[in-house]
């Protein structure tokens, strides 16, 4: 994806670098994105009215006006300057005028810019108008506005008054980065991911390492290090369950075998009895014929 990079307005409102220090005391040291919205939503303020306005003298400022309608951005004031737009910030800042009405487009222009803004200038953090001023100003979402800046490739070398954006010539296939997805991702590429690939000008080795560097890919791989874990788990109880039921068998099979011992041990006692019984009837007999002279 890319954006229309506009440069043909330029605003009369800002402090050159080299008169920083007699405005603010300080000398020009980019250090942070200023993000602000241009109006309210409901002010029916426009992209053309905005720009307009900075363009009037004596007015106010900034280095960038964007939005995701019809994918524009138009650099007013070189970043070198300081524009005015953040009060006692404008020393520190790189401003950008968003606009209000806080589309997924203007989330995804916005997020461009500032993946551009940062390859000229380094991984300055965003902030809100209202750390340097007391107002409203502004209500995006800075924490979604850098997750999306980071998943942005610069298409950039100058981010002045003369840059351009010009869309670098693809080195891959559609079809090789959806399998780069089901490779490393496992699963079908999403739309806005083919855009940014296509658009990157990256080849598919570093497609591919982009994808494995992402939160997406780690989550991935919990998830999957989870799942071994779950079937081990699963493994270890069949073996305890299977562990726990030979332990039973065996018990079973012991207390039969006591069991047959003992009705083995009964019986010869019987019969042992039964002996014995009979010695005692031969001997009572033996008697009675030696009593009564019965003859040998
Ligand atoms: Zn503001």
């Amino acid at each position: 994806m890319s954006y229309q990079y506009l440069t043909q307005w330029d605003s009369p409102n800002f402090t050159p670098a080299n008169q920083t220090a007699q405005s603010w005391g300080v000398n020009r040291q980019i250090k942070e994105i200023a993000i602000h919205w241009w109006n309210a939503p409901n002010s029916g303020a426009t992209f053309e009215g905005v720009v307009g306005g900075f363009l009037k003298p004596g007015g106010l400022s900034a280095h960038y006006v964007a939005t995701g309608s019809g994918r524009r951005v138009a650099c007013l004031v070189d970043p070198t300057h300081n524009s005015w737009a953040t009060g006692p910030g404008n020393p520190y800042t790189i401003s950008i005028e968003c606009d209000p009405a806080q589309s997924d487009a203007d989330f995804d222009v916005i997020a461009e810019l500032i993946a551009d803004i940062r390859s000229a200038y380094g991984d300055l953090p965003l902030v809100a108008h209202n750390k340097y001023v007391n107002t409203r100003c502004t209500p995006y979402d800075l924490g979604r506005l850098d997750r999306e800046a980071r998943n942005k490739f610069s298409h950039a070398t100058d981010w002045g008054k003369g840059g351009t954006v010009t869309a670098p010539t693809p080195k891959v296939t559609a079809a090789q980065i959806a399998a780069a997805y089901l490779e490393v991702l496992e699963r079908t590429y999403d739309q806005g991911g083919m855009d940014t690939y296509l658009g990157s000008g990256f080849d598919i080795e570093r497609i591919k390492n982009e994808l494995r560097n992402s939160n997406e890919y780690a989550d991935l791989k919990v998830r999957k290090a989870q799942a071994s874990q779950a079937a081990l788990d699963a493994a270890k109880k069949a073996a305890e369950e299977q562990a726990r039921l030979d332990a039973e068998r065996a018990e079973r099979d012991r207390a039969s075998s006591v069991a047959d011992a003992a009705a083995q041990a009964a019986k010869d006692e019987a019969l042992v009895l039964a002996r014995e019984n009979n010695n005692l009837l031969k001997q009572i007999w033996a008697a009675i014929k030696r009593i009564f002279n019965l003859g040998a």
